[in-house]
């Protein structure tokens, strides 16, 4: 899952997008409205935090912008406290939930998973695909119960899949939403990452399609 923070607050900036590295998204940031308007428009992000008070463009214009540009992606306002008033434009133009600031960062991490789960037609933060389980919160994966030790790469990847599953999910599409922008991308590591994904899981739930992409799905019951 690929995410965009649009915050002016250097420090802020930071904090945020240290927490959702740390929990296994990838992250990109911008620190005015401008900056942020560009990337929302022009790269392909599972989710976007943005910030109302920005620099150049402000944040109800920025996410405005994207809205008409056709971008659906889920959009977490960060809104001052007692602003009620930022909340409602926030909402008007397409946001779909908000935190007011300060806030827990685990509160942030909280509302983000639920952002991205709704997105993809999920109910809860654990992810089930025949006997893999994917627990959203602790970035955990238990196959038939055992625990399943993955790099930060192959749960991002798996974690995409499962997301999505049942549905083909191209390499392209992977790449883009596995990667920071300033990640050097390769489309050939993504079949490496599948290939140790499908051993260290030891279970066949990835299914390559040919000449299209991956697809999670439950095996057949023999
Ligand atoms: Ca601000």
């Amino acid at each position: 899952m690929r995410l965009l923070v649009v915050e002016d607050d250097k420090d802020l900036n930071r904090q945020i997008v240290t927490a959702l590295e740390n929990a296994g998204y990838a992250v990109d940031k911008a620190f005015d409205g401008e900056e942020g308007l560009y990337l929302g428009e022009t790269e392909p992000y599972d989710a976007v935090i943005l910030d109302l008070g920005l620099p150049k463009v402000d944040g109800v214009t920025v996410l405005q912008g994207w809205r008409r540009a056709e971008k659906t992606m889920p959009v977490l306002i960060l809104t001052a406290r007692d602003r009620w008033s930022d909340k409602v434009s926030g909402f008007d133009a397409g946001a779909d939930d908000y935190v007011v600031k300060p806030f827990h960062i685990e509160e942030l991490l909280a509302r983000v998973r639920a952002l991205l789960r709704r997105a993809a037609g999920h109910a809860t933060s654990e992810l089930t695909c025949g006997p893999v389980r994917l627990d959203t919160r602790a970035s955990r994966v238990v196959v038939d119960g055992n625990p399943v030790k993955l790099t930060s790469h192959e749960y991002r990847l798996l974690a995409y899949l499962m997301h999505h599953q049942g549905r083909v999910v191209s390499r392209t599409e992977l790449v883009e939403h596995l990667y920071d922008q300033d990640f050097d991308r390769d489309s050939n590591t993504i079949e490496v990452f599948v290939g140790r994904l499908r051993k260290k899981l030891g279970v066949e739930i990835i299914e390559t399609v040919r000449g299209l992409g991956y697809i999670a799905a439950a095996p057949a019951k023999v």
